[in-house]
Formats: C-alpha cells, structure tokens, sequence
C-alpha cells in the first residue's frame, strides 16, 4: 500500500509567506508532507506533476449567493460550487439570501447545511442573517456554526429578506459582540439611495449612468461611518462587503488605527469593470454598490496593493437572463453580477500581471486572510497538518472565457469574451481532484 494518497510534484508552492519549488503529500485530506530541499519518493496512490505550475492554497470566497434553497432556478449549490472549483476556489461562505426560506433561523441554517452535504463540489460555510425581529435567533446560529450574520442597510431586492432599520442594527450588534462574532454589513445609505432614485426617475432619467449616480460613493461613506459608530459603541466586530471605492477603504482604515475591529471586502469587478461596461453590456454588469469610473478602480487597486483592503468577495449574485435584460430603464432589472468563476482569473490578469501585485499578496487576500478572519483555522495556507484545499494554476497559459466555460445555471457573465492570463488546471478539496483541465470530477 501507498504511504500517501497524493503527491504533488515539484511545482511552484506560493503561501503568503513564501515561493518555494517543491513536492506535497497528502493523506485523509490533510497535507502531510511540503518538502522543497529534496524530492519526495514517489510513493503515493495517485502522482500529480506539478512542473512549471504554480500550486495554490484553494481560495476561499467569503461572499456567494447561491439561493438553494427555494431559488434554484437562479442558481444552486451544485453549479455554484461546481464553477468556484473551476475557478480555483475551495471554499465559500454563502449569504442567507437570496435562499428561500434565508437563514434567518437555525431550522433554515440546518436546511441548508445538509443540502450542501449533499450538493457542493467545495466546502461550504454559512452566514446568519440579521433581520428586524430575528435578534433573539441568533445565539442559535452562532452555537450551529455560522462564520458571521449579514444585514443589509438598503432595501436588499429580496421581500423574505428585510432591510435593518437602526434598532436592529444596534441590538444586533450588541449581540453579536457578546457572541463574540462579525457582523457583515451592505452598507449604503437606504435614505440617499431612495431619494436620489426617485428624483432620477422623476425626471426620466434612466441610463446607466443615472443609475450608477442614483447610489454615489457618498452613500458608502456615509453608511459606513454609521456603522462605525455603532462598532464602537457596541464592540461588535464589523464587516464592510463589498466596498466599490478607495474612500471607503480609507474610512474603514482610519476606524482601523483608532484600534476598531472592521475589516472590508471588495469585489472583482470593482477592479476589473467600469460604468461604462454597464452602459455597453446592459443588465449583465448591474450590481449595487454600482460600478464606478476608472480613476477608482485605479485607486482601488491601490488600495489592495497597499494590503488596505482584507479580502476579496466575489459577491456571485446571479439570476435568469430575462432578469438581467435592462432595455432602457436601469432602476430595473436584477442587481447582481455572476462572477465566482472568475476570481482567480481577474486577480491574475488584472493584478499580477498588470500592476505588480505579488502572488503572495494574491494569496494573503484570497485564501488566507479570509481563512484567519473568520477561524477556518485548517485552511489558508500550504503547511503540514492544514486541509489540502490545493489549486494547480499555469500562469504561462491565456484563454478567452466563452460562455460554455461557465458552470453556472445561467452561462452569462460580464467577463464573457474577455482573455486571461493564467489558467486553473486542477483543484483539490480535502485531498480529493474535484477540477481537472476543464471537468468538474468530483463524484
Ligand atoms: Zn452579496
């Protein structure tokens, strides 16, 4: 019999730490063995040959959607998970919406944890949500294992999900600090967001642009100072999703050096897609906040560069295609972009690439900050006794992503037709190839 149930050969291990060449054994699931002095014999069940690779820790996506159940028709647990696998993520943390009923209980959490037993290619992870009424359901939750609670501050699209008004916010945190957890917060001002939405369409205007400037970067600075308030107030850890500029960033900072507990995520397509990729590709890039110009995605990258910003969300919120057709009226239409797929990918290409971010720096962001932020003590990193959440990447290969490359429910995607540099070849999730060169094979 075999000493291990893997070996990786010789590729280019990257950890936030270091790059280093050499070989990595696996057994039950966990890394045994990163050796990079001398090779490891050969001795294992199955021999992968990593040479003029690059070997990964699996990412993890701290932020998806995938609505089972209840909205599968939107997308699902099988496909979610199935795309992250092809993007070269191991692990994702899925909202409690847009699922129906949304984990706004225990009874749904369970739900949804034993359909993910059974449907997801990748590990799967849970967010609470907190929702005006539901503050004496979270202790329940904590003790079941979610990672944090969302809430949303705007109205979030969703009628089972409601938006939490600042009594709920403020219980919740109080809460949620004696739970000793995080709380995660789309943060825009509802009160700017409504008004300046109604006056846009009051007056007809409807373009992409009036949408866009219908939720200004000032109603993210504004929602997250609240909540910043409110952090400190209470001693509730905080959590910015989706942060789609640099001056929101430097609030989030700022709260930092004074000693609060808030951490913030962006996203990738505030780094890889402006408004005018919304006024040329229609519904497809529509997600709130909205897309901005290019000086921000500039500042924002920036920002990631300068290790301000702690992890990378995709923020997968997809719908069917007939929702996220916009013929004139940008107020409607789905707000939401399918992008888990594409991750890896965006942060290659954009970032290494591009504008010199580091592989390490890559890897600090997308895998072990978000593994450490929220205690997946075992995973993150390359190193003996951690899960082996691997991802095999050839950064000498470039694609053009066709919709038939996506595994979504729904093969559409604002990065359709755009070309890559670097692509995933193999990921492995707890020791098993659940990816390799195109197919999903994980049974
Ligand atoms: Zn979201």
């Amino acid at each position: 019999m075999a000493m291990y149930d893997v070996i990786i050969k010789n590729g280019t291990i990257v950890t936030a730490d270091s790059t280093l060449q050499g070989d990595i054994a696996i057994q039950d699931g966990k890394i045994t063995k990163v050796v990079t002095d001398k090779p490891l014999e050969n001795d294992a069940a199955k021999l992968i040959d990593a040479e003029g690779l690059h070997v990964l820790p699996g990412l993890i996506d701290p932020h998806v959607h995938f609505n089972e159940p209840g909205r599968t028709e939107w997308e699902g647990l099988e496909t979610g998970s199935k795309s992250l696998a092809a993007g070269g993520a191991a692990t994702f943390f899925d909202m409690p919406l847009n699922s129906t009923p949304p984990v706004i209980d225990k009874d749904n959490l369970n739900a949804k944890k034993e359909l993910a037993a059974e449907k997801s290619v990748v590990n799967a992870r849970f967010w609470g949500g907190l929702v005006p009424g539901n503050v004496d359901k979270l202790k329940d939750m904590h003790d079941r294992g979610v990672i944090g609670f969302k809430a949303f501050m705007p109205p979030s699209g969703i009628e089972d999900f409601d938006n939490a008004d600042d009594e709920t916010i403020f219980k919740g945190m109080q809460e949620i600090a004696s739970l000793g957890s995080r709380l995660a917060v789309h943060a825009e001002s509802p009160v700017i967001c409504e008004q300046l939405a109604k006056e846009k369409q009051r007056q007809g205007k409807t373009s992409a642009r009036d949408f866009a400037e219908s939720r200004p970067i000032i109603s993210e600075i504004d929602a997250v100072k609240h909540l910043i308030s409110y952090a400190e107030a209470t001693g509730c850890k905080l959590h910015i999703v989706h942060a789609s500029s640099r001056k929101v960033v430097n609030i989030v900072n700022d709260a930092q050096q004074r000693g609060v507990d808030v951490t913030v995520e962006t996203c990738p397509h505030y780094l890889a897609l402006t408004v005018k990729d919304l006024e040329e590709q229609g519904g497809i890039a529509k997600c709130m906040p909205p897309l901005r110009d290019n000086r921000e995605v500039e500042d924002l990258w920036n920002a990631v560069l300068r290790g301000d910003i702690n992890v990378i969300g995709s923020d997968h919120s997809p719908a069917p295609a007939d929702m996220k057709q916009i013929t004139d009226n940008y107020f409607e239409g789905w707000g939401g972009i399918s992008g888990a797929q594409s991750t890896l990918n965006i942060l290659l290409t954009e970032g290494y690439f591009k504008r010199g971010l580091t592989l390490q720096q890559l890897v600090q962001l997308a895998s072990e900050n978000p593994a450490k932020l929220f205690g997946l003590t075992s995973k993150g990193t390359i190193a003996a006794g951690f899960d082996a959440d691997i991802t095999l990447v050839d950064l000498n290969e470039s694609f053009e992503l066709q919709k038939e490359d996506l595994f979504y429910r729904h093969q559409h995607s604002p990065y359709v037709g755009k070309t890559y540099q670097g692509a995933v070849k193999k990921t492995i999730v707890n020791g098993a190839i659940v990816f390799d060169n195109g197919d999903i094979t994980a049974d």
